[in-house]
């Protein structure tokens, strides 16, 4: 049998819990968690995105900001928009959608949003925090998995996590993430020998690559715990998951995995920025 972190149905419930603590908030204090969204440029999956991340909001009763910028905004400008949110005291977080055009220094504008709004867990800073254990909001994709993990009691101490990818929002905080709950972790990157070899070797994998079900089920030992955070066009994830149904321990489907849990971890570190 293979369990099916099912993160839809965990967002769902997520959201119902949401809903109540903003309830309360704005009851005790009249005001209402507001994240500011920005989106720069007019790629179609970001805005598909940055929509989906304010119609959450919406649902669990926060109000969202939505900034929309030319895709011919300089850092500058794009620096000024977060400094203006910064310094806004009716905005609890604030989410710059990535990528950001080319010409932009993301991470210059990424590591400008103030720490305590740093809701999508972008910042240098905020990394580094919890890399080290301290309290600071994760990136929001890895948080979510850790989450499901978690909600299903998948064990994690003393287990090998290959983690397949090693960019700034996803690969290296969720090999973070792994190492603070006692992981033994392994991370892989495009200059990586013999990835299927160390695949094999893997009780938890994660596929964070960016490219439709690159990672091959027969790469992947019977019993392990499949994450797949990748989402291509046709619902395909970055690994071949239908031949490991009933091989494999765990798996988190796509869609309806990692993707919902993205969401619902903003907005939960979205609401507890508000609380705080
Ligand atoms: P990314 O920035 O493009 O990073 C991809 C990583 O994969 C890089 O570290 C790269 O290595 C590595 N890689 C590329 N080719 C490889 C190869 N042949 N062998 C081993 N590693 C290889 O992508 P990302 O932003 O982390 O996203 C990864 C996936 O997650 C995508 O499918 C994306 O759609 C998905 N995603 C989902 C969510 C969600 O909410 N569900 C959020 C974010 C991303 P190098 O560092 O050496 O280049």
């Amino acid at each position: 049998m293979t369990l099916v972190l099912d993160g839809k149905a965990l967002s769902l419930q997520m959201e119902a819990q949401l809903l109540a603590r903003v309830t309360r908030l704005r009851d005790s204090t009249g005001r209402t968690p507001i994240l500011a969204t920005i989106l720069v440029g007019d790629d179609p999956a970001s805005a598909t995105y940055v929509k989906m991340k304010g119609n959450a909001c919406h649902r669990v009763g926060m109000d969202s900001i939505r900034r929309t910028l030319p895709s011919d905004t300089s850092t500058e400008q794009l620096l000024a928009e977060i400094a203006a949110l910064n310094a806004n005291p009716d905005v609890h977080g604030i989410l710059l959608q990535h990528p950001v055009p080319e010409q932009i220094d993301e991470r210059a504008c990424f590591d400008a949003i103030a720490l305590e709004k740093d809701v999508d867990g972008v910042t240098c800073l905020g990394f580094g925090r919890m890399s080290m254990g301290e309290r600071a909001y994760g990136s929001a994709t890895p948080a979510g998995i850790m989450s499901l993990l978690k909600a299903y009691d998948v064990a994690l101490a003393g287990k090998h996590a290959v983690v397949v990818g090693r960019s700034a929002i996803l690969g290296k905080p969720m090999a973070m993430m792994l190492l603070g709950a006692d992981a033994t972790v392994t991370i892989c990157h495009s200059k990586t020998l013999d990835l299927p070899a160390l695949i094999k070797q893997a009780d938890i994998v994660v596929g964070a690559v960016g490219r439709p079900e690159f990672i091959k089920a027969e790469w992947i030992k019977d019993g392990a715990v499949v994450v797949d955070a990748g989402y291509h066009p046709g619902g395909v994830g970055d690994i071949e998951l239908a031949p490991l149904m009933g091989r494999v321990s765990a798996i988190t489907p796509v869609p309806g995995g990692v993707g919902p849990m993205t969401i619902a971890t903003l907005i939960e570190q979205s609401v507890s920025a508000a609380e705080r």
